[in-house]
């Protein structure tokens, strides 16, 4: 069969749906292989409307019958659903479908999971149950009938009725398709209330599979907390009856926030001390509050058209950011932010799949549910607050939710209400949205007579189809110090607008040293010449935590670097800064742990390429081991004392200052575990009574290549946990040497639970290999053929998931020629696999085309 030719779909070619839909009624007719749907849908033409023929999308559908107002009607089956002649007056259209959930083994639409009926319908899974208009601004109220034999069947929505074997939804606000969902199984639910501050009663519920209902309570509680906080911070309440979250095993996304019935995949809300690490409650925790904030910026506001994905996405993850913050640790939240920013959204910025938050164009939408979409989208939103400061953003945020609730909207609907509410002109500041890449900073300064000047020069690499960019609005908090370590000057905010700039300040009684960036107010990379005594200046004396971290993480950095290119030893100073730190316990053991944490292998490569060296894998690896193993000689006598006083007394519990304490304890062990062949983690595998502390133990001994025996302990015990399973599969090849890494992954996927239909179980093997920088960029080129057999095979069951992790090779333009040519070949011969699906298609192109 040939392939599809590609069809690209553009911003600039957006028109509106000619009909209004003004009522949805479906019936579904459950069978596992040849399901049933009834559709009566009514349509309304707009007063403008001229085209007597409408299109509906379908994908995969067996159409049964067709009529218009009770008329049998032929419609034309066309490429990717159908066309038919319609009245110019408001008509009823009825469809009778089948399709086959059983069988459907891309996850979008309806589809089976474990004998349990569930629905993924974003972005444009709905076509795949359907005939339907399937674009977000297309909005209807939908009464939804289920018949089948499940005990549980619901929808989105307040419950109807309901009968033996028939269940009956409505749902009042109006939504478009991608928002409908459907769940039907042998399900038990775990019961909550929440009473929103206006007194109206809202009925919780958790759905998960018998056996699983001990894993609720810690997701309640958080779905508890968001809707509070939601009230608190921006007065937004919850608006229906019932809010239902279920938990499914195979899911290509995080989880959906399909409205009034939340559907997650079971990682991200399944939790117990005993099967959870403290990172699991942390992301569970962020991940409920961010389906559950959809339920206004996502779902009462939608978007236009999948182009402004950002407009509810940003928002989201910036809202959910900051309910962790409250929730946690403001700080810590920051720097893992930036952390992750850095690890995953600054590649995809730097190399072929570079696009603006708000891309122009695509292929496959799903490709774009990218970082740039959701994490640098919320730090657009995160800059637009630091402008306009905290009272106007509220302000804005609040005529946001007046003039658009119940409307499709676009990145300029949100933009104009910002300035109506401030009167600030965005013009220059939207180019965040239409431009991408990364841009540097350039910093240089100058002192005389009492006046300090800083000066900026802004730029963007060119990235694909971009290559030149303007000047945008860049917001850089200063805060300047003077040599003693005092803070001379507060936190200010520099709005950088030219492509160079300088600000002055003056009457400082000497030359100050400036933390520049604070907060990391920009996603920008600062280019500015320093010296080591002054980083490790900051690090000591720094107000700005976020500042302090970002010192000592750029001193890591330069020893590294270094360590790499001239081979030398780590730096003493650096060894004795991060000692006195780690020594010092009025300090936060989060803190501690995070300044601990090395930068990862895969950041100092992207470090070397931009001061434009070809990374080579196994030295950056070396140089790695080698800076452990010093840090673990230099700390020798006080590692003991510091494991004895960060290990956690009492019962386990998942707050921040537990975790915290624990993540520095975890870092502990792993330097003591190089000097005393794995003892004392061996006695921690032993005693551990949660997952935090069996796992950092686990850990350990496995990087140590001593941990045998309790991988099979590990095995025995959590065999028939899928989630634990999980971690099991992925340690494994995250812990494996360069050379041992690709053979590892190879065996696991021959091992008996490996399943490659369950995107979490394939996503912890071949994430784990491409997560392992020096192994899977090992010189032999085995892992990415690996990679490559297990991408193509994967493709014809789930192209999503497929498309999704071809971003594993993206950066394969800045290692050497001998990896690039490896690569090459691989990313040919997944092109050239017979029937690609149309995601994988134009992953794989972008890739190679750059
Ligand atoms: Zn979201």
């Amino acid at each position: 069969m040939a392939k599809d030719t590609p069809q690209t779909f553009y911003l600039k070619d957006y028109t509106p749906f000619g009909y209004d839909v003004e009522s949805v009624h479906l019936t579904f007719r459950l069978t596992p292989e040849t399901t049933r749907i009834l559709s009566r849908i009514r349509f309304a033409p707009k007063p403008d409307a001229t085209d007597s023929t409408f299109f509906l999308h379908g994908e995969d559908l067996t159409l049964i019958s067709a009529r218009i107002d009770g008329q049998a009607v032929t419609p034309d089956l066309v490429e990717g659903g159908l066309k038919c002649e319609v009245p110019g007056t408001p008509f009823t259209w009825e469809a009778e479908v089948e399709i086959n959930p059983a069988g459907n083994t891309a996850l979008e639409g309806l589809y089976m999971s474990n004998r349990m009926y569930c629905t993924q319908c974003e972005a444009e899974g709905f076509r795949k149950i359907t005939y339907y208009p399937d674009r977000p601004d297309v909005m209807s109220t939908f009464t939804v009938r289920i018949e089948g034999d499940e005990p549980v069947m619901l929808s989105n929505g307040n419950p109807m009725g309901q009968g033996e074997g028939w269940a009956e939804w409505h749902d009042p606000w109006p939504k478009p398709a991608y928002l409908f969902a459907l769940v039907a199984g042998d399900l038990v639910n775990y019961a909550g209330a929440f009473t929103t501050r206006s007194g109206k009663e809202v009925e919780l519920n958790i759905w998960v599979r018998p056996g699983d209902e001990g894993k609720c309570a810690f997701g309640m509680e958080a779905l508890k907390k968001s809707m509070k906080w939601d009230e608190d911070v921006y007065g937004l309440e919850y608006d229906l009856d019932l809010f239902n979250i279920v938990a499914v095993d195979d899911f290509n996304m995080g989880a959906m926030e399909n409205k009034g019935l939340n559907i997650f995949n079971s990682s991200c809300v399944l939790a117990s001390p005993e099967t959870s690490t403290d990172a699991n409650f942390e992301r569970i925790e962020a991940i409920i509050a961010h389906e559950y904030f959809h339920n206004w910026t996502g779902n009462r506001i939608t978007c236009r058209d999948w182009f402004q994905l950002c407009l509810k996405e940003g928002l989201t993850v910036f809202r959910d950011a900051q309910f962790t913050a409250d929730m946690r640790s403001e700080p810590v939240k920051r720097i893992d932010d930036v952390i992750a920013l850095r690890a995953r959204q600054f590649p995809e910025d730097g190399g072929p799949l570079a696009h603006p938050p708000r891309p122009e164009e695509f292929q496959e939408i799903n490709n774009f549910y990218t970082a740039t979409v959701y994490e640098k989208g919320a730090e657009v939103i995160g800059m637009l607050k630091r402008l306009v400061g905290d009272d106007n953003y509220y302000k804005a945020l609040k005529l946001y939710f007046e003039r658009h609730d119940g409307q499709a909207c676009t990145i300029e609907d949100w933009l104009k209400v910002f300035e109506d509410a401030t009167g600030r002109d965005l013009q220059q500041f939207k180019l965040w949205y239409s431009q991408a890449g990364t841009p540097r900073l350039k910093v240089s300064e100058d002192y005389a007579d009492g006046t300090y000047t800083l000066t900026f020069e802004q730029s963007t690499p060119p990235t694909p189809g971009q290559p030149d960019k303007a000047p945008r609005v860049i917001p850089v908090a200063v805060g300047l110090l003077s040599p003693n370590g005092d803070e001379v000057r507060a936190t200010e905010v520099l709005e950088l607008t030219e492509a160079k700039q300088s600000f002055s300040f003056d009457g400082l009684a000497a030359r100050p040293v400036p933390s520049i960036l604070r907060e990391f107010s920009a996603p920008v990379i600062l280019q500015r010449e320093t010296t080591n005594a002054e980083r490790a200046f900051l690090l000591a004396h720094d107000t700005d935590p976020f500042n302090r971290w970002e010192a000592g993480n750029a001193l890591a950095k330069e020893t590294r670097v270094t360590m790499v290119l001239d081979g030398d030893a780590p730096d003493a100073a650096y060894l004795d800064a991060l000692e006195k730190l780690v020594r010092d316990d009025d300090q936060d053991p989060a803190f501690r742990a995070l300044v601990l944490t090395p930068p990862s292998q895969a950041d100092i490569a992207q470090t070397l390429h931009e001061r434009g060296f070809t990374p080579d894998p196994q030295k950056i690896y070396d140089a790695a081991e080698t800076f452990a193993q010093t840090l673990a000689q230099q700390l020798e006598t006080s590692l003991p004392r510091l494991y004895a006083a960060t290990t956690a007394d009492g019962a386990y519990v998942p707050d921040a200052e537990g975790a915290g304490k624990r993540a520095l304890n975890g870092r502990i062990l792993s330097l003591l575990t190089r000097l005393d062949g794995g003892d004392q983690a061996a006695r921690q595998y032993a005693a551990a009574d949660n997952m935090t502390q069996q796992y950092a133990a686990l850990a350990a001994l496995m990087k140590a290549e001593k941990g045998a025996a309790q991988s099979q302990a590990f095995f025995d015990q959590w065999q028939d946990d899928r989630l634990v399973m999980d971690k099991w599969f992925a340690l494994q090849i995250a812990c494996a040497a360069p050379e041992k890494t690709a053979a590892t992954a190879a065996a696991l996927t021959r091992h008996a639970l490996f399943d490659m239909k369950n995107p979490n179980r394939f996503r912890a093997v071949m994430g784990a290999l491409a997560g392992n920088h020096a192994g899977f960029h090992h010189a032999s080129g085995e892992a990415y053929q690996l990679l490559a057999d297990n991408l193509i095979a994967l493709d014809t069951l789930n192209p999503q998931t497929t498309a999704r992790m071809c971003a594993a090779f993206q950066t394969w333009k800045r290692y050497g020629t001998g990896r690039q040519s490896l690569i090459r070949a691989q990313l040919t011969r997944i092109a050239n696999a017979p029937d690609l699906s149309r995601d994988t298609t134009e992953m794989v192109t972008r890739i190679l085309d750059a």
